[in-house]
């Protein structure tokens, strides 16, 4: 039906494109580009239908736009990183095809992330009639479809919002990051960032933590607050709210050995000379650091990620906390991937099929809150991610 161009063959990508060519009937042609093709092709080896890859640098507009109008795709993956993000909307906009991503634009020597870099395309999305999906991920993505479900048919009025992000897996190594090492240690080096009755509040990086008791089994388990890009656009959409927060598990192995590398600088992005060479210490430590697409047979164990809701429904207060488990294990037998990777990538590919089949439709720039949760929600059953809604006993302090 449609031909699909998928940026980024990452942990990510590998994910987006075995789901994509799961599904013909939308992604009846897909092409895979990348910084290194070779890595596209390894992909392409592992499917059962055939794909066309491609070299890319897509910090080239140039070089994105030559490619879009040579292979004309109806819509644009982009699973390359934050960097890349206003260059491949640029060339979308200059060849009128539609966009998705899962992570918000990051200026590379700034770590800083928010949207109104991408929103501030709002207009020239709408003028030429194409759509961007921003943040269509698990979280952002499924977290922000989460919430816009739970207003829609769980609560009157939603008031307090905690996004939970539980890793319960092991890969067994020493120290590693699930997604690009570059990217996860700037987001959890950062000063957390909640909001509170209409203001940002700021905390310390990982200076506040709670128990929380995740359900089936996985247990208690310690979760610190984190600043996160879905914060800023659920506030938005979701002017009820009150509080808004985001918690993420690390283990007490995890933290030592980012403290220990924070401390002798090597999570700096500074760039520093070395036999006078410029580098910059965290890139030169993602190079040490295990690939996250190298985790895949190593990790085992499960993910649980969710949002647990406080509001009103008839009068009354009342709790909901809906979330998927995800088994890192099944993820890889089925498309030889861990479930970060995995989670990731069902919801890009969702995104994109839910816009190229008209069931998420509009001309301008978007956050997935913003559409009807419904046909998103009965997709992530039938693509792998099933979820659940229970009603925890207390609320999170
Ligand atoms: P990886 O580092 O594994 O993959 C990134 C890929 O992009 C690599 O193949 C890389 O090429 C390619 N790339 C980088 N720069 C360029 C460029 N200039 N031109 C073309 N290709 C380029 O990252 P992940 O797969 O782990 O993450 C991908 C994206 O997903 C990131 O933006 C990340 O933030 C986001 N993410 C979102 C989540 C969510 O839930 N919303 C969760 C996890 C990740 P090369 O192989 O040559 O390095």
């Amino acid at each position: 039906m449609a031909k699909v161009l998928i940026i980024g063959a990452g942990g990510v990508g590998h994910v987006v494109t075995h789901k994509c060519a799961q599904v013909p009937e939308v992604f009846s042609e897909i092409v895979l580009a990348s910084r290194t093709e070779e890595k596209c092709k390894r992909i392409a080896a592992q499917l059962q239908r055939p794909i066309k890859t491609a070299q890319i640098d897509a910090d080239d507009v140039k070089q994105t736009t030559a490619l879009i109008e040579r292979e004309k795709p109806a819509i644009v993956i982009n699973v390359a990183l934050p960097y890349q993000d206003l260059a491949i909307m640029d060339a979308c906009l200059a060849t009128g095809v539609h966009y998705v991503d899962t992570a918000n634009y990051e200026p590379i020597d700034t770590p800083k992330f928010e949207y109104s870099w991408q929103w501030a395309y709002q207009e020239r999305f709408r003028k030429r009639g194409i759509m961007a999906l921003l943040g269509s991920g698990f979280d952002p993505g499924a977290t922000n479809v989460y919430t816009a479900y739970l207003a829609k048919h769980h609560f009157d009025t939603i008031e307090e919002l905690d996004i939970i992000d539980c890793n319960a897996g092991d890969h067994g190594q020493p120290f590693a990051t699930n997604f690009n090492p570059e990217i996860n240690i700037r987001e959890i080096t950062a000063p957390g960032h909640y909001w509170e009755n209409g203001t940002w509040q700021t905390t310390d990086p990982l200076s506040v933590s709670r128990l929380y008791d995740f359900p089936e089994g996985i247990g208690p388990k310690k979760i610190f607050l984190l600043y996160h890009e879905e914060l800023e656009s659920i506030v938005k959409n979701f002017t009820t709210l009150r509080r808004a927060r985001f918690w993420m598990t690390f283990s007490e192995n995890y933290l030592t050995h980012l403290r220990v590398l924070g401390n002798v600088g090597m999570t700096s992005i500074k760039p520093i000379i070395y036999q006078g060479q410029e580098i910059v210490p965290l890139q030169f430590l993602k190079a040490l650091l295990p690939d996250p697409s190298s985790l895949g047979p190593l990790t085992k164990g499960r993910t649980c990620i969710g949002c647990l809701v406080r509001g009103h429904k008839d009068g009354k207060e009342k709790l909901a906390f809906v979330y998927n488990i995800c088994d890192h294990e099944a993820c890889y037998r089925e498309v030889g991937a861990q479930a970060i990777s995995y989670t990731t990538g069902v919801p890009a590919m969702i995104g994109a099929m839910l816009m190229l089949t008209g069931k998420w439709q509009g001309a301008g720039v978007f956050n997935m809150e913003e559409f009807d949760p419904d046909p998103f929600m009965e997709a992530m059953t039938r693509h792998g991610l099933p979820w659940s809604v229970i009603t925890p006993i207390a609320p999170m302090a």
